[in-house]
């Protein structure tokens, strides 16, 4: 079995050779430290200038210095979220919204600042993965200072009405910040007609190298340090700038934004092809919204099934997938965002992510189709778990 298909794409992705290629003169020759004065160093600095202003370029964002680089989208997260609320608490605002959703370097960080007396309302997604906004602005209140919303979500792939909510924010005058972690290098991300406070993204997403993302901040957002030190990044994450980085992910953006468009539409046509196909199994359901969804993922319950044997299975047969978001994987809770949407445990433990790339290709969609129903067929054989549910469908 030679045919592989790398389909966890939400997990990381494969480094695009031209990101490689703008890399390699920062890991060889072009070794200077940035904040140097002599040539070394203001070649280097020349290469980190550029990568954002590249990376500010392709998400309409008109000032470069409102982007800061930093290690990806975890610290992205933790520097918004908790720099945002100090900023709040100082005008007596502790309450902070947010999703049931979220990534966990959202979720935990709010359940951190709780610990410290912040109030932490999280709204409901319903069963779509959609948050409604008349619900989010119903929600705010008085001492309301920060609201962190995800834009796509990592494991349904459903996509918010960000624009909607961040004018929502706006005018009750909350700091609007949302993890665009896998939006940006994926779907169109406008910062200047989003409206946005914050915004966190991060290279290994979009074909870029691992280690290295960014958050913006509007000016005149004045968040507190995050690392003491250096005068790098504006004095607000000190540290020798990682060129080699800044150059990879500013080259991934880049070609990202150029195949955005044609990528789209056959990911799109892929995604449906599979979905379409595998809704015809018996007690299949796809989870998230099927219009309001991001291009290459795909995320389904098959009753009866455990979604980790199912891996097992599919990874004997050379496909990579998820049974949910990676950084759960080893602990026997279900996944937090299937709960979200209203799953049951045991329909949320049947779900299998497969998420797509430019790389992908027809050919591999069909050869999922061909491997993997006979796969939910042979696992409810042995399953427990199904002889109960036909039996209770036989009853009824
Ligand atoms: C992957 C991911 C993160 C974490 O990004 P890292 O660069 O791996 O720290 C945060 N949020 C979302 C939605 C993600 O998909």
């Amino acid at each position: 079995m030679d045919h592989r298909v790398y389909a966890d794409n939400a997990a990381t992705t494969k480094l695009s050779s031209r990101a490689l290629d703008a890399m390699m003169p920062c890991l060889t020759d072009i070794y200077g430290n940035a904040s140097s004065i002599y040539t070394e160093g203001a070649d280097a600095r020349k290469i980190a200038d550029q990568a954002r202003a590249d990376v500010a370029q392709c998400l309409n964002v008109r000032n470069p210095n409102e982007i800061y680089f930093l290690s990806g989208g975890s610290e992205a997260d933790n520097w918004a979220i908790k720099g945002a609320a100090e900023l709040g608490l100082k005008k007596g605002k502790n309450h902070i919204i947010s999703t049931k959703f979220e990534h966990h370097a959202v979720l935990h960080t709010l359940e951190y600042l709780e610990k410290h007396g912040y109030e932490v309302t999280l709204l409901e997604v319903h069963e779509d993965g959609l948050v409604r906004p008349e619900e989010f602005e119903a929600a705010i209140k008085e001492n309301t200072g920060l609201a962190t919303i995800m834009f796509a979500n990592n494991e349904i792939g459903t996509i918010q009405p960000i624009k909607e909510l961040a004018a929502i924010a706006k005018k009750h005058g909350v700091i609007f910040h949302t993890d665009a972690v896998q939006a940006v290098g994926t779907v169109p991300v406008d910062i200047e007609d989003l409206g946005v406070d914050m915004l966190s993204m991060s290279a290994h997403k979009f074909h870029g190298p691992k280690g290295i993302g960014g958050l913006y901040v509007r000016k005149g957002i004045r968040l507190p340090n995050l690392v003491h030190g250096g005068a790098q990044e504006r004095g607000m994450r000190a540290g020798t700038e990682n060129t080699a980085g800044m150059a990879g992910m500013a080259e991934a953006l880049k070609e990202s934004c150029e195949v955005m468009q044609q990528r789209n539409a056959k990911l799109e046509k892929l995604r449906d092809k599979l979905i379409d196909s595998l809704l015809t199994i018996n007690r299949a359901r796809i989870n998230g919204d099927r219009k309001h969804r991001l291009p290459g993922n795909v995320n389904m319950c098959f009753e009866g099934i455990e979604g980790e044997s199912m891996l097992l299975c599919l990874d004997l047969k050379g496909i990579s997938a998820s049974s949910g978001s990676a950084c759960t994987s080893g602990s026997l809770d279900p996944s937090h965002v299937l709960l979200a949407i209203g799953l049951p445990h045991e329909i949320a433990h049947s779900s299998v992510r497969l998420t797509f790339s430019t790389e992908t290709t027809e050919e591999d969609i069909d050869y999922i189709i061909s491997v993997l129903p006979p796969i939910v067929e042979k696992l409810r054989e042995m399953s427990p778990l199904w002889e109960r549910i036909i039996a209770d469908e036989d009853k009824k």
